[in-house]
């Protein structure tokens, strides 16, 4: 299917490794040229150089923390005017709901849910006035499934999702959709740290610990950075423009949920 993207422009946040990459890498396979985006510098040299290597796109680099003014204001310096917009950083470390003090609350929710805000009021009178964009948000399942040991994270993306409930119907009818992805666990270095984790705790072999989680999920296996790329592609296309204000997870069926 020809998604209608060639020769658009996308800024990529968070996307040297896992599933911004994975993000960049299907919309560079698209004909979309795109600004990336990571703190560390040789990460993001290596993917830019491959995805150019790859699918001939121009790709801009720009290494910064998306979660500081700064590192934002570079971000969007390079992007200039933008079609496509996919908002990504780290999650929030775990803990037990006594742990978090204010502190630990405003820097979560500075990552994943006032970053995305700052970026998407940046980009928006733009794509709006152009009458056409798409931002994707990368969130978690843990919006419609809450992850015990992750609410910093469970409270930020979910403030997050309810900004763009109601901002993706106050746009649309400028052409410009917002939506969010939610991964559930995917085979990213991420997922490596959670089972050399368990397996360390439990005694048993890294392949142990990820047949256990495994277990847990209906398609008995981890999603790949690829798939979720290809589902950023799709809402990026010019297909997808009824799709507004949508929380699409992609978690192999492990939320065990009619809707
Ligand atoms: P990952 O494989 O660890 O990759 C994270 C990427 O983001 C790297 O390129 C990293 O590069 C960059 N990054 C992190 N913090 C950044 C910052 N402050 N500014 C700019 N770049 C930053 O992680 P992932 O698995 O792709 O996860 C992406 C997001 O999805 C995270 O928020 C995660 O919590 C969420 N998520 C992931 C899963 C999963 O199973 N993978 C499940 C649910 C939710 P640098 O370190 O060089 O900056």
């Amino acid at each position: 299917m020809d998604m209608g993207l060639k020769g658009k422009r996308a800024l990529v946040c968070a996307s040297s490794k896992g599933l911004g990459l994975g993000c960049a890498r299907a919309l560079a396979a698209e004909g979309v040229h795109l600004v990336m985006n990571a703190r560390g510098q040789d990460a993001l040299d290596a993917a830019a150089d491959t995805i150019r290597a790859e699918f001939g796109v121009e790709v801009a680099t720009v290494a910064a923390d998306i979660t500081t003014k700064s590192g934002q204001a570079a971000v969007l310096e390079a992007a200039g005017d933008l079609d496509i917009l996919v908002t990504n950083a780290g999650g929030p470390p775990p803990g037990v709901w006594s742990d978090w003090d204010r502190d630990d609350f405003i820097n979560a929710l500075d990552a994943n849910m006032l970053t995305p805000i700052a970026l998407m009021k940046a980009v928006l009178p733009g794509m709006m006035a152009r009458g056409w964009g798409r931002v994707v948000n990368i969130t978690s399942q843990s919006v419609k499934a809450p992850i015990p040991a992750l609410g910093l994270s469970n409270a930020a993306r979910t403030g997050l999702t309810g900004y763009v409930a109601g901002t993706a119907r106050q746009v649309a009818g400028k052409g410009v959709t917002i939506n969010n992805l939610l991964p559930g666990i995917h085979a990213t270095d991420r997922a490596v740290q959670l089972d050399t984790g368990v397996a360390r705790a439990q005694g048993i072999t890294m392949q142990e610990a990820r047949e256990q989680r495994f277990a847990t999920i209906p398609a008995a296996r981890y999603g790949t950075a690829d798939e979720f790329g290809a589902a950023c592609a799709f809402l990026c296309s010019q297909h997808a423009g009824f799709i507004v204000g949508q929380n699409l997870l992609l978690d192999g069926g492990a939320v065990n949920a009619t809707l």
